[in-house]
């Protein structure tokens, strides 16, 4: 994470309790769900080189890469999901200009649309305008796949929940979360909100797939 955001842990995550030598390694991932006959991506992580996550994420990310090594071809994509606006989850949207998922519908909340503003607004959510699925909050996506309304973190944020596997974006940022869900985040948007979303998802959730742990599958 870039130096003019990143902070001790015990300031990233109030109320947590740490080991003096702790560091806290940001990983990014992106998850693709292959179900109901679709194929579905969730979030796009931190983009190209040019990407509105530049200046504090290691661009250029692997996504294209990642596909590509499971036999995936950016056409062969359904639907996105964005669980949120943050440039570390959605950069990857966009390929010069134009939607990297040609064939894909981009589902985002309004109540995050409503609330993203800067180069997030202007590189990525206007380029996908001809594409986007707007959605208000939780609905099902194809049989078995839904999106469930998960705010706090932002006002939009989702997830993406099969049964009680949940693909849980950043609800959840640092496993000191899923020990104690009541440790805020310092760049949550509404810390009190985020606390009680990250409960409730943890009391449902079996399987969780979190945006920033260094494993991607979580068994609680
Ligand atoms: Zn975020
Ligand atoms: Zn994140």
């Amino acid at each position: 994470m870039g130096h003019h955001i990143r902070k001790p842990l015990p300031e990233m995550f109030p109320g947590g309790s740490f080991s003096p030598d702790a560091e806290w390694i940001l990983h990014f991932h992106c998850y693709l769900l292959r179900a109901a006959g679709r194929t579905v991506l969730v979030d796009t992580g931190i983009g190209g080189a040019d990407s509105p996550a530049a200046g504090w994420a290691p661009v250029p990310g692997r996504l294209p890469e990642e596909l590509s090594a499971v036999g995936v071809h950016p056409a062969d994509v359904d639907a996105v999901v964005l669980t949120h606006l943050h440039s570390d989850h959605a950069s990857g949207s966009i390929v010069a200009g134009a939607p990297a998922f040609p064939n894909a519908r981009y589902v985002i909340q309004q109540a995050e649309l409503d609330w993203v503003t800067g180069p997030m607004l202007d590189q990525v959510v206007a380029p996908l305008r001809d594409s986007l699925q707007i959605v208000y909050g939780d609905a099902e996506l194809f049989p078995g796949i839904r999106v469930v309304h998960t705010p706090g973190h932002t006002p939009g944020h989702q997830c993406v929940e099969v049964g009680d596997f949940v693909v849980s974006g950043d609800v959840v940022l640092h496993p000191v979360q899923v020990a104690d869900p009541a440790v805020a985040y310092v760049y949550d948007e509404d810390p009190e909100l985020a606390v009680r979303t990250r409960t409730a998802l943890l009391d449902r959730a079996a399987t969780l797939a979190p945006g920033h742990f260094p494993d991607p599958f979580v068994d609680l």
